[in-house]
Parts: C-alpha cells; structure tokens; sequence
C-alpha cells in the first residue's frame, strides 16, 4: 500500500530536523493533501528532497490491508521502524469515515474479554506513529474518491491514557490551528480510566470521552477489568460528576458496556449501571462482546441487549447498541491482536 505521508514526525528527526517541520508539513497537509511537495515551500531544498525521495513511503510499503467482504471496514497492519506492528481500522458508514485509531503496541490493561490484552504491553506509540495512522489512512482515501476522514476514535489497540503524553501531543497536532486543525469534537478517546490523566483530558482538551466501565459495581468490575485495582469505578463517576458542565451535546461523555452473557447482563448489573449514569451527562453504549480466537465469553443474545437497554431508556438514560464491524477480518473492537490478523470466520451473529 503507498499512501500518504506517516511516519512523517519520526523520520523528520531522524534527519535532525527540528519539531516545528512536523507542524509545518501538518499545515501543508491541511492546505493541499494531496500536492504536499509545492505545498512544503518553507522548507529548504535540500530536505524537501531527502524527505520525499527517501523517506516518505517508508511507513507504508510494508502494511499489510485488509477488507471486510460483508460491510467493507478497512484494517491495516502497519510495521514500524523497529519491527513491531500496530493495526487501525476505517469503519465507513454512509457519509461517515470513522478512523479506529492504537495508542500502543499491545496493551497492559488485561481486560479478560479483550484479545489485545492477552498479547501484553510492547511499547508505547510516539506522536508521530499516532498522527501517521491518520495520515496513512486520510490521503489513502482522499487518492481513492477525494474524501477523507471525518472522525477518529482512540479504540484501537492500546489504553490511550497509559501513554498520556505522546496522546495529548498528537492530539494536538490533530487539532491545533497550526497542525491539521481538525474540530477536538471528531476526536473520542476511550479509556478504563486512569484518574489523573483522564481529569487533565476532560479539563484540559475539548475530546469526547468514553469510560469502559464494563461493570458499575467494583467487584464485578475487578474481575473482568483487573484495572480497576487502584481506581474505583466509583472514584471515576465522583470526577465525572464534579465535571459534568464540562459536557454537551458537541462534547460527549459515554459509558461503554460489553455485554458478556451471564456476567453483566442480570438485573443486579444493568440497576448498578443506571445508578452510576443517573445524573451524569452521559449516554450508554452497550457494545455485544465480539469473539476471537481463544476467546472465553459467547456473544450476547439480542435480547439480552435490549433487556439491559430497555432498563436505562425506561429511566430516562440513552442507551445504544454498537453495531458490529469488521468481524471477518478481526477488526472488530477487542480483537485487535498481532497473531492473529487476516480472515476469521465467526459463528452466529446477534441480529
Ligand atoms: N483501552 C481503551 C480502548 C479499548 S477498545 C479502553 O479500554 O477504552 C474500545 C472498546 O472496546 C472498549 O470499551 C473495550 O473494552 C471494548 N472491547 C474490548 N474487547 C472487546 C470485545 N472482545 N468485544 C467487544 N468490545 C470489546
């Protein structure tokens, strides 16, 4: 696959170039994406030659691309410069092209129900492997029919907020004026929620945020999500509650439940979720556990769903059902792992 321009910052450096040529190609990405050479007139000859003969496809030849033959969601497998993969998704929906982007190689989280938590934690991304996601898959579809992306979540592979600086830095060159400038509000990262980065992310930025809280009680909660050791799912609603001006109809907070058959889904669990979203700003997005190759939970029945989903829209709580995606070819949320890339075919579906 040849497209665009990632890996941009980071070969930037490896010429010895100065932080503010990666905001200068930003701005002349924004400007001409896809005519970036005349666009990068600030830059001297010299490095506009070694940039563009040597370096700017280096990121992409090797990346494996994938599509979904039943809903046409994208997946690629990126190598990067010291050989780890990563993978992100492209999810089209009519006029949306949402970007599922990784913040880290692997994860450390351990979440029992999530195939990129058995893999472990590798190493974290860098700025410019988070912005270069974008940028591959942005002028990868700008080349195709002259649209690009228009919203990017932080549920790839990876908890965003166990990598917090290289995030808010590449969040900034995503959204600042002079970067890519793109509306904070097409950004939602989602996290387990790591108390103080998250209260820097909610006061500090202007992103959606989404919570996976999978299980409102504690107890529960520790078993599926070892996370929770340490930061209470209870600690997290007093922060979300103490911030709760600080969300809109423009900035969304939302609750993420995997509904797992007979471990979330009693009556027990979906009162303990409405308590905890009563009074926030928040609605619940109630996300049908995806299998994957060893996985330990089945996949919800539909009306298991729109039991728990009935519960909170009888007390007032929106409530959707995340449609799945991209299951064929394990792009789908939780199943993003390195060994097991490619086809895979499922066995029942919920709908
Ligand atoms: N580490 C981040 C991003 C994870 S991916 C986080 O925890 O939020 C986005 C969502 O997919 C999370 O809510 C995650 O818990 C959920 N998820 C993980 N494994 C899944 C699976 N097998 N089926 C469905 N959703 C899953």
């Amino acid at each position: 696959m040849d497209a665009g321009i990632a890996g941009v910052t980071t070969t930037l450096a490896e010429l010895g170039e100065p932080a503010y040529r990666s905001r200068q190609l930003l701005e002349a990405y924004r400007r001409q994406p896809l005519a970036l050479e005349p666009a990068i007139s600030a830059w001297p000859l010299r490095l506009r030659q070694a940039f563009f003969e040597h370096h700017r496809w280096h990121w992409f030849k090797t990346a494996e691309g994938y599509i979904d033959p039943e809903d046409a969601t994208r997946k690629w497998v990126v190598t990067l410069a010291d050989g780890k993969r990563t993978q992100m998704v492209m999810i089209p929906d009519e006029d949306r092209r949402t970007l599922c982007m990784s913040s880290q190689v692997g994860c450390a989280m351990a979440c029992s129900f999530c195939s990129t938590g058995d893999m472990g934690f590798a190493r974290n991304l860098s700025p410019g492997e988070i912005v270069g996601q974008w940028l591959t898959v942005d002028s990868l579809l700008r080349q195709d029919d002259g649209r690009g992306l228009t919203q990017t979540v932080f549920m790839g592979m990876g908890e965003p907020l166990h990598n917090e600086d290289n995030v808010r830095t590449a969040l900034r060159w995503l959204t600042d004026a002079d970067g890519l400038a793109i509306s904070p509000t097409r950004f939602t990262v989602s996290t387990v929620g790591i108390a103080a980065p998250l209260e820097r992310l909610i006061e500090e930025t202007q992103v959606n945020i989404a919570i996976s809280l999978h299980a409102a009680e504690s107890e529960l909660r520790r078993t599926i999500v070892p996370a929770e050791r340490g930061l209470e799912a209870a600690e997290i609603r007093q922060m979300l509650l103490k911030h709760r001006q600080r969300f809109s109809r423009q900035r969304r907070l939302t609750l993420e439940v995997v509904v797992l058959p007979d471990v979330n889904t009693d009556a027990k669990a979906a009162n303990a979720l409405l308590a905890f979203a009563k009074q926030l700003p928040a609605m619940v997005n109630l996300i049908p556990f995806n299998p994957y190759p060893g996985s330990r939970y089945a996949r919800p029945q539909r009306a298991q769903l729109l039991a728990i989903q009935n519960r909170l829209k009888h007390a007032g709580i929106a409530c959707f059902i995340r449609r799945t995606r991209g299951q064929n070819i394990l792009a789908a949320c939780g199943t993003l792992n390195n060994s097991t890339s490619g086809e895979y075919s499922i066995s029942g579906t919920i709908n």
